[in-house]
């Protein structure tokens, strides 16, 4: 077995595989909630997984950035101390979408920038990405149109494909290779009928999208500045400013840091969630908000998402297509990004002057 390879093995045979590995590593993958909902959870067996799921609500970056986590504890008696966390588990994440994987790109550059950030590669390095390529999309994913999924090319450690009693398993990194091996995987070669037949169910899921975006067109008007003020005014007064959208959102990186006192000598230092769509998110000590009308965030978080500025710089949308801010946003098929994208196509004409871009 080596990197590259396609391979095809009985679902039981990956199954068996990973409760080989429970023993070493901790196994994450989609489970029943109590409402039925599917939720990404440890597990105990295999027997635990649920299968018939398309995507959940709760994306994967948890998994990488939790909500909230110490960065550290320090000690301010005597000559400071700074306490690191302990260095987080060995972790498999099985049956991630093509979406949620692919944002994990996303965050890789957000993370490893200029400033590289241990914490995050600390669990990234310990991690490996199992991906379940999507036979049957959900009537609000748009993969197709941000070119994110519904199967993928690189980016997976390993990735999966549901062949009925079998699994296209194809090996994307050493790290992936190593698993398989670890776990004792019994693959074989997949055959010229077996890539036949993942191609046949690729072209069945293709042909199941529902929701459009139009990518191109609204990229255009927004680069451009070609949208009139009033448009985001009036999406300004339709949002909630509650965050949702960007909360579930699996491309959303931005977070907040504060610092907890025990007592007057100790405290932890804590990284958490945070969101542009919150108006206390640009205010400035000094009182002033660069930002604080709801319709300047609007403008700005899809500006980050769809403006060509970003794509240059990231080499991607700020959007995978998963839908989450179709299913959670407060304004009801006003501003998810789909619902945005058709109100900036309606906007055809060139604003003049040219307005000035948010350039922060
Ligand atoms: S903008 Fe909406 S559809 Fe796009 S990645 Fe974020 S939550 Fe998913
Ligand atoms: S957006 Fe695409 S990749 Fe994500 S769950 Fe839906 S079909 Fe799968």
């Amino acid at each position: 077995m080596k990197v590259g390879d396609v391979l095809t093995a009985e679902k039981s045979s990956v199954l068996k595989a990973l409760d080989a590995l429970r023993r070493d590593w901790r196994i994450i993958g989609p489970t029943r909630g109590v409402d039925g909902e599917v939720v990404f959870a440890e597990i105990a067996s295999s027997q635990d997984l649920f299968f018939d799921y398309v995507n959940e609500l709760d994306p994967i970056k948890r998994f990488f950035a939790p909500q909230t986590e110490p960065l550290f504890r320090f000690r301010l008696e005597g000559v400071p101390e700074l306490q690191p966390p302990e260095p987080p588990p060995k972790q498999i994440l099985f049956g991630v979408r093509s979406c949620d994987v692919k944002a994990l790109e996303h965050w890789d550059k957000f993370y490893g920038g200029r400033f590289v950030d241990e914490l995050y590669f600390a669990r990234r390095e310990r991690t490996v990405v199992v991906s379940l390529a999507c036979n049957k999309p959900l009537p609000t994913c748009f993969c197709i149109c941000t070119d994110t999924g519904p199967y993928l090319k690189s980016g997976f450690d390993v990735q999966l494909t549901d062949l009925g009693d079998r699994y296209l398993v194809e090996v994307g990194t050493e790290k992936g290779l190593a698993v398989l091996a670890q776990g004792g995987l019994e693959a074989t070669e997949a055959t010229e009928a077996d890539l036949k037949q993942r191609a046949e169910r690729m072209r069945q899921c293709d042909a199941q999208f529902v929701t459009t975006a139009y990518m191109a067109k609204g990229i255009i008007q927004l680069t451009q500045g070609r949208v009139k003020p009033e448009l985001w005014e009036e999406m300004g007064r339709e949002c909630f400013s509650c965050g949702a959208c960007t909360h579930l959102c699996p491309m959303c990186t931005c977070f907040d840091v504060q610092d907890f006192m025990e007592d007057t000598t100790c405290g932890v230092r804590e990284r958490c969630w945070d969101s542009c769509q919150y108006s206390g998110y640009t205010r400035e000590t000094s009182g002033h908000n660069p930002r604080a009308a709801t319709s300047r965030r609007v403008e700005r978080r899809f500006f980050h998402k769809l403006s060509f500025q970003y794509m240059q710089q990231d080499g991607h949308h700020g959007c995978v297509g998963c839908g989450r801010c179709i299913i959670s946003c407060q304004a009801m098929g006003l501003l998810d990004l789909p619902a945005v994208l058709k109100r900036l196509r309606r906007e055809g004409q060139p604003v003049e002057p040219a307005r000035t871009l948010p350039q922060d």
